[in-house]
């Protein structure tokens, strides 16, 4: 594609960034057919190629962000899917990161609209805030149809019952049992940690049980994934730096072979964090460091003897649903599939597998619309599986589809932890799910 930047803007090297990104594009529309907002709509405005279209007048134009733009733009789930399916190697996270800096600066929402975001990045990365609106979302969640838009969609989402906050998620080393193959660090997270504590219990159950030490940093929190995509980046980059100030305490300390992440949204910004910081001459290469080291746990997990720790006794058929933030983000699909059969499970593949199940951080809550025609989508193909139980690597998914799809829905750490002696998911706790 052609750019028509100043010298004065490439000066600039994230729009020196965004021209390169540019240009690689050869507008075939090969990613049209991969994109969910585009298979829904069918608007090319709404597609890849149509934003990468309004980014680049935007950009050069050098404006602010029109109301046109922003609507198209915000109706991006950042799925990646177009990364994927784009024979050129154009990189979109990184121009709709971008584009939507450039929004966050350049354009004024209406009222509600500001403060509504206002209190997600204020509400959703504090456990504690989190946990009271959970609290008056779950006495909503009864009229959850009978409230309009966002409000209905918020109400909805809310899960059936608070758990209270697990003792994992605190600072501490949880000793490997016997020999230790591994020092690994946990990213405990934020709304995952209030929505679903027991991910966590079995990541770090499952993990000491295969050999590897954990240790939950002082010092950690949020990974900054919710407001990046919010286009603040400054929250997203104090976010990021006390995260990677805590974990460069334990790599100069005891050391880490790796930093595992159970919630791929996290993981895919966690590895990203290099890429973030690349111009802060004080981060860039601690940043980069922590990158390097970020796993999502199916990673981790894949290079550890599940097979010989797993039961013979009988497991129910599991459909894998691929995260969105996992597949494309990350490019992590064989590894989830490969730990879940070594510890004994028949898995069933989900037609469609590529499209966004509509969860996508905040999405549901800023688009309750589009996302409820991608969760519909998503759980007809999950049910035509046959499969009793659907996996997935991130807890966003897993709100999002607990509750529609008919069947339960955990998290894939959950099963292996189950597999090899650890409890029942509590999510399968009522169900009868093998023949
Ligand atoms: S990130 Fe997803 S929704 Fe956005 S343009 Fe790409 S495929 Fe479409
Ligand atoms: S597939 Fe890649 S090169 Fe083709 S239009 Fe989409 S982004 Fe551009």
């Amino acid at each position: 594609m052609q750019t028509n930047f100043t010298l004065a803007q490439l000066a600039d090297p994230d729009i020196a960034e965004a021209d390169g990104i540019l240009r690689k594009c050869v507008h075939c529309g090969f990613c049209t057919a991969t994109c969910p907002t585009y298979v829904l709509l069918g608007d090319e405005l709404d597609s890849p190629r149509g934003r990468i279209y309004l980014i680049k007048g935007m950009l050069e134009d050098g404006r602010p962000a029109t109301k046109k733009v922003v609507t198209h733009i915000d109706r991006c789930l950042s799925c990646l899917a177009c990364v994927t399916t784009c024979p050129s190697g154009v990189d979109y996270m990184h121009l709709v990161d971008h584009a939507r800096a450039y929004i966050e600066k350049t354009y004024r929402r209406p009222w509600l609209d500001r403060r509504l975001r206002d209190v997600l990045a204020r509400v959703l990365p504090s456990p504690r805030l989190f946990r009271l609106a959970l609290i008056g979302a779950l006495a909503l969640k009864p009229f959850a149809r009978l409230l309009p838009g966002r409000l209905g969609a918020m109400a909805g989402l809310a899960p059936g019952r608070i758990p209270g906050a697990s003792r994992v998620d605190t600072p501490q080393v949880f000793p490997a049992a016997g020999a230790r193959r591994k020092r690994v660090a946990l990213l405990s997270g934020c709304a995952q940690q209030v929505l679903a504590p027991e991910i966590n219990e079995a990541t770090v159950r499952v993990l000491t049980r295969l050999g590897c030490e954990v240790v939950v940093a002082q010092g950690i929190g949020c990974c900054g994934a919710l407001v990046h995509h919010m286009g603040r980046t400054e929250a997203a980059h104090a976010a990021a730096k006390a995260n990677i100030a805590a974990w460069c305490a334990e790599i100069d300390g005891a050391g880490l072979d790796a930093i595992v992440i159970n919630a791929s949204g996290c993981g895919t910004t966690v590895k990203d964090y290099g890429h973030m910081l690349r111009g802060d001459a004080a981060w860039a290469e601690r940043a980069a460091a922590v990158s390097a080291l970020a796993k999502d746990v199916s990673e981790v997990l894949a290079g550890l003897d599940i097979a010989s720790h797993a039961s013979d006794a009988p497991r129910p058929v599991v459909a894998y649903h691929d995260a969105c933030s996992l597949q494309h983000g990350q490019r992590v699909t064989a590894e989830p599939r490969r730990v879940l059969r070594a510890a004994g499970f028949e898995l069933r593949e989900v037609a469609e597998g590529h499209l966004c199940c509509g969860s996508a951080g905040t999405y549901n809550l800023m688009q309750p619309v589009l996302a409820q025609g991608l969760r519909e989508r998503k759980v007809a193909n999950l049910q035509s599986t046959g499969a009793a139980v659907v996996a997935a690597g991130n807890i966003g998914c897993i709100t999002q589809l607990a509750g529609a799809a008919g069947m339960p829905v955990v998290h894939t750490v959950e099963l292996v932890d189950w597999a090899t002696g650890g409890p029942r998911p509590r999510a399968l706790a009522a169900e009868e799910l093998i023949e």
